[in-house]
């Protein structure tokens, strides 16, 4: 911390009668929003309340109810660790959980921690202003209301703003039209109906099998083929149960020490180093047990291109074996960008799908789509009529849910002018003369790279603790040093430079699928345990690159 001259201690408790006044407002009652509320108020004994516009708690999983959602991350891992208590009484029922089972635990945590008192659903945050008199920020709904608080943290979530794609003629669609991420709360019955799915992310191959099996007919869109490695997702027995609980002291120390927050060992071998026998049986070893274990069959898949290669290839070979018709597995077959170097998908029957009488691929590179007219999807080849069309297009990840918020840090700049060439600040966690503004999960932090859970525990204890420290010291404000920020967003560059990552020119990661959305690589892909380390030694050494008075 440098500190300005003459720290002082404001009068929080200054007031208009109308403003109600918090310690912390926090914006978004996901994973983040949830452990947030609990460690300012019940750990630190300060005022907080949490906004969100949903109806319930859950974040992200409030609104992906899909068909076929569930987490990619092991259930057993996917979860808080905070509580030694919270995890001895919860039982998860799958290996992988699907989307209801994620959001009945969330209501749990917000039950059994007392949260709802202090949790205003149905309400949007509009805007926040931060006032330099007072070192507060005033932050206004959509209820027209007003409220003051120090500190203002954002917990939106990193997948939170839904992606429609702006194709011609959707107003004039005469079926039902669906985003994944905004799912609605009634049954959808596909029955006897043909459907259309536009994407093939993480959330495509994950509801097509499903929307296949109750369609007449299901037509997949798909402009980039992707890699995708069989989930086997199982209910987790009484043995697995025990074993869990038998390890969970281990389970969670691997994944904070680890580079992704996932609670397996990578194989510390190069791919190029062994026997081309040693690495098949490897990769199909890792194949049968399934999951985005996948990834740490080799410790250079993401490093080396020639590595990953040999995994990109295991791959493709397992699509064309899976996929009978080979025009089919052909298009199916990624070869734009190396694996894993998008957000790797996992699935349930994905590329099997393409075997029933019922599915068919178009590919939307080779004949684009045109235009949505009142009964279908027309490309430039040929029209195809639909009953319903699902966009599994993904999100303005990482920062849209932020930007659409009026935020204004000092001297009235707006957080979308000064994120205009992209995200810049320090740690992922907070941005220059934007003072006492957290963003968990923020861009420039590991985040999505990572096991959430993980990442999101760090960055809310970070944040705790730095505020505490600031109550201790009786200082009203804290925000980075601009160099601090140039050099952090260099160091994410630096960091994403090391590896594939950058090569998937397509990738929300770099920003790329929203159009006029700036090409900057947002996730720190330096390692969780290293940036846990490296923000902890920051805080140890007087926030070193931070500026308080
Ligand atoms: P995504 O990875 O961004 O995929 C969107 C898909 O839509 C891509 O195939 C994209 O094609 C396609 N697309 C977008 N606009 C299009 C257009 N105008 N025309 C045709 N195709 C278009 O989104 P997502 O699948 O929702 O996944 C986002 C992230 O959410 C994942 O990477 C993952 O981190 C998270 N997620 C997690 C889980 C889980 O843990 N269970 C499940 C689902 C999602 P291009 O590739 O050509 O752009």
């Amino acid at each position: 911390m440098s500190h300005e001259a003459n720290a002082l201690t404001t009068d929080y408790t200054l007031n208009s009668n109308d403003v109600a006044t918090f310690d912390a407002i926090i914006i978004g009652a996901g994973f983040s929003g949830l452990y947030q509320l609990h460690t300012l108020r019940d750990q630190l004994n300060l005022s907080a309340v949490v906004f969100d516009v949903a109806g319930d708690v859950g974040g992200t999983w409030y609104w992906n109810r899909y068909p076929g959602a569930r987490c990619d991350s092991e259930s057993y891992y996917y979860c808080y660790s905070f509580s030694k208590e919270l995890q001895d009484e919860w039982r998860w029922t799958e290996l992988y959980p699907q989307h209801d089972e994620i959001r009945r635990y969330l209501s749990h945590v917000a039950d059994r921690f007392d949260l709802r008192r202090d949790i205003r659903l149905n309400t949007r945050v509009e805007s926040a202003i931060f006032e330099e008199d007072t070192d507060t920020w005033l932050v206004s709904t959509n209820e027209g209301k007003s409220y003051r608080a120090r500190f203002l943290i954002s917990a939106v979530g990193v997948l939170s703003s839904a992606n429609v794609p702006n194709i011609a003629g959707l107003d004039k669609f005469a079926g039902e039209w669906y985003h994944t991420g905004n799912w609605p709360h009634h049954p959808v019955d596909f029955s006897g109906k043909s459907v259309g799915i536009i994407g093939t992310g993480s959330t495509g191959i994950q509801a097509a099998p499903v929307v296949a099996d109750q369609a007449k007919h299901l037509t997949v869109f798909q402009r980039t083929a992707n890699y995708s490695v069989p989930a086997r997702n199982r209910p987790l027995s009484s043995d697995d149960q025990q074993w869990i609980q038998d390890n969970y002291d281990e389970i969670r120390l691997k994944a904070r020490t680890s580079t992704n927050g996932h609670p397996f060992d990578v194989n510390q071998e190069s791919a190029l180093e062994v026997s081309d026998e040693a690495r098949q049986q490897r990769y199909e070893d890792a194949w049968t047990k399934g999951g985005l274990r996948f990834r740490a069959s080799y410790r250079d898949l993401l490093q080396d291109k020639s590595a990953n290669d040999t995994a990109s290839e295991f791959i493709r070979e397992k699509i064309r074996q899976v996929v009978k018709d080979p025009v089919t597995a052909e298009k199916l077959v990624p070869k734009d960008h190396p694996f894993a170097s998008k957000r790797p998908p996992i699935d349930t029957n994905y590329f099997e799908t393409f075997n029933r009488e019922n599915v068919s691929l178009i590919d939307v590179k080779a004949t684009p789509i045109v235009e949505i007219t009142e009964t279908g999807i027309k490309t430039t080849d040929a029209e195809y009529p639909l009953d319903v069309i699902i966009f599994a297009t993904g999100f303005d990840a990482m920062t849209g849910s932020l930007l659409k918020i009026d935020i204004r840090g000092v001297g009235g700049r707006t957080l979308k002018e000064t994120w205009a060439q992209g995200p810049r600040n320090y740690l992922g966690i907070q941005v220059p003369h934007f003072p006492n503004l957290f963003t968990v999960m923020g861009p420039g932090s590991p985040s999505v790279l990572t096991n959430n859970p993980v990442a999101i525990e760090q960055h809310v204890e970070w944040i705790r603790n730095c505020i505490r420290d600031m109550n201790d010291r009786r200082l009203s404000r804290i925000e980075p040093d601009p160099a601090a920020a140039d050099e952090w967003v260099e160091e994410v560059n630096r960091a994403a430079n090391k590896t594939l990552l950058p090569m998937a020119s397509s990738s929300w990661y770099l920003g790329a699928n929203v159009p006029g959305k700036p090409r900057a690589f947002m996730p720190y892909a330096g390692g969780m345990a290293y940036y846990a380390n490296l923000s902890r030694e920051i805080a140890e050494n007087d926030y070193r690159g931070f500026v308080t008075r």
